[in-house]
């Protein structure tokens, strides 16, 4: 079956037109259009989110989480027309958006479990002691409320899993906050049919309609995004794209009278260390290890790990001889919209330009297609020119030499905020390994061993984020259910009598 999109906006339970029109950019079959947003429909949706707010904060975690299972029921029940204009629109195989489809209801799901236990809400409880001296003590209870309405950029690289019902949407929507999504115009029928999706859920489990509104956008002027960030009644923004972009937004926020939170997951290089016994031992297996996740999805996640670390030696001349055989077998990929096709071509260009890197296996990608390539660089050169660290998004790798320990730990200290930091190690480097992990805790949201950082799990314990730039809020995360915790904010209610405290906090010994 498939699905043939109206073009319209979501706003209220009810789809509108607009004036401006855009058409889909599709691989395969047909082109749809679709109505391109105005700074008049941002206000609408975001009236009605604040007016679905005073309802929706009220709702119970039990409310909450049947309708967060409805939105997964139904995502379901469409299955196959999200993977089929999914893959029209994105050029993404069908089992990887089948396997996106799974992760976005399983944190939907996971979301819906994490507040029926409702550890999340933190609640506590100082009880009064009217007879101590000097002062007696108040009644004081804490809890975690909600914070309003929330607006959510979908994201090119992730249609289902970081777009209109992804993780943004999941937790905020858990949270008890009404969601206003700017779709992406690389996706926008998908964005359309989870839409759809969501107002079923809505209806079904009797939601305040204004709970979930989708504009779409066509991505020629940066208006709607603009007027979303700076809207009054908007109180956080979850975001995952570029630094520029997502710079951009963020000053945005902070530049409004009344600041407010923007959660950009703004991605990284995800460098990785390996160290010596580790490439002696096991290099041919790492090699193919590293050249798997470098051109997975045609290097399009954010935790794409585009650096690797190692000291000079013949053993590291074999691993990077080996990675260029694996390499080599990779055949070109589509990337997911001409604009990212012609970012990895500029930034391939622009690192070349610098004339510091020794090509170890280059391609030419042309139009859509992507292949990967392969440089090195001495760690004297690398930490002299830091534009050698910048984002290359796509299967782009650089390996740096270090002369000794004192040069690696130094290539560790320059790194900025990254999402993830790896080693690969045996027993026997760990105390170079020691020597490492506290640069690297303190460079990254998440640090692995003998592993590759691309396949983020959804769990209590995930963190994706991290220190500037990979992230504009390094004590949050975009994945896991801690991702609630940026939708929420304590409140402490002083001797205030049952009869006016939120549901949640009355009866609490
Ligand atoms: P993007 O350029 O970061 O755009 C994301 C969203 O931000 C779009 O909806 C865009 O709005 C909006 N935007 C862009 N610049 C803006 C500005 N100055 N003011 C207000 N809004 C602005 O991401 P993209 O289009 O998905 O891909 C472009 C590049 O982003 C990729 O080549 C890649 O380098 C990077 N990227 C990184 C990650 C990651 O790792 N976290 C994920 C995806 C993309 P419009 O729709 O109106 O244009």
């Amino acid at each position: 079956m498939t699905y043939s999109p109206h073009g319209k906006h979501l706003i209220a339970g009810q789809w509108h037109s607009s004036s401006q029109v855009f058409q889909s950019r599709v691989l395969t079959g047909e082109a749809f259009s679709f109505y391109s947003a105005d700074v008049e429909l941002v206000e609408q949706a975001v009236q009605a989110a604040e007016q679905a707010f005073n309802e929706y904060c009220h709702s119970s975690r039990q409310q909450r989480a049947n309708f967060l299972r409805a939105i997964a029921d139904e995502i379901e029940v469409r299955g196959d027309e999200i993977t089929h204009i999914a893959a029209a629109e994105t050029g993404l195989p069908d089992a990887r958006l089948i396997g996106e489809r799974g992760r976005t209801c399983g944190q939907l799901r996971l979301f819906a479990d994490h507040i029926l236990t409702g550890e999340y809400l933190d609640r506590r409880h100082d009880k009064a002691l009217p007879d101590r001296q000097p002062l007696p003590r108040a009644d004081l209870k804490m809890i975690q409320r909600p914070i309003g309405p929330v607006a959510v950029f979908g994201a090119s690289n992730f249609p289902l899993a970081f777009s209109t019902a992804g993780g943004d949407t999941a937790s905020a929507l858990a949270a008890g906050c009404p969601v206003v999504v700017k779709g992406h115009p690389a996706h926008p029928g998908t964005a359309e049919i989870v839409a759809e999706a969501i107002l079923a859920a809505i209806v079904r489990c009797d939601m305040p309609m204004g709970v979930f509104s989708l504009l779409q956008d066509s991505g020629e002027s940066y208006v709607v995004g603009q007027s979303l960030v700076q809207h009054p009644m908007i109180k956080a923004v979850g975001f995952t794209g570029s630094l520029r972009a997502g710079r951009a937004l963020f000053d945005l926020c902070v530049q409004r009278p009344d600041p407010i939170p923007f959660f950009g997951e703004l991605g990284s290089i995800n460098p990785m260390f390996f160290l010596p016994h580790a490439v002696a031992d096991r290099g041919k297996s790492l090699a193919q290890g590293w050249a798997a996740s470098l051109t997975m999805g045609a290097g399009q996640f954010c935790t794409n790990p585009g650096i690797a670390v190692m000291l000079e030696d013949t053993k590291s001349d074999e691993f990077v001889s080996s990675i260029a055989q694996e390499l080599k077998t990779v055949s070109s990929q589509t990337m997911l919209t001409d604009a990212i096709a012609e970012g990895y071509r500029q930034g391939k260009s622009r690192l070349e330009a610098l004339q510091l890197l020794q090509p170890i296996y280059c391609t030419d990608s042309l139009e859509r297609q992507a292949s990967p390539n392969l440089y090195k660089v001495n760690a004297e050169t690398w930490l002299t020119n830091p534009d050698l660290a910048e984002e290359v998004f796509g299967p782009l790798g650089i390996v740096v030499m270090a002369k000794d320990l004192t040069d690696m730990l130094a290539v560790a200290q320059s790194l900025e905020g990254q999402l993830t930091c790896t080693l690969h190690m045996d027993e026997e480097d760990y105390p170079s390994a020691q020597r490492l992990m506290p640069i690297l805790e303190r460079k990254a949201g998440r640090v692995l061993a003998n592993a590759f950082p691309t396949g983020v799990e959804v769990c209590d314990s995930m963190v994706h984020g991290g220190p500037y730039p990979a992230s504009t809020n390094f004590g949050a995360t975009s994945v896991g259910t801690m991702a609630i915790r940026r939708f929420l904010r304590p409140v402490c209610y002083q001797d205030i009598p049952d009869a006016l405290l939120p549901a949640e906090l009355t009866h609490l010994d």
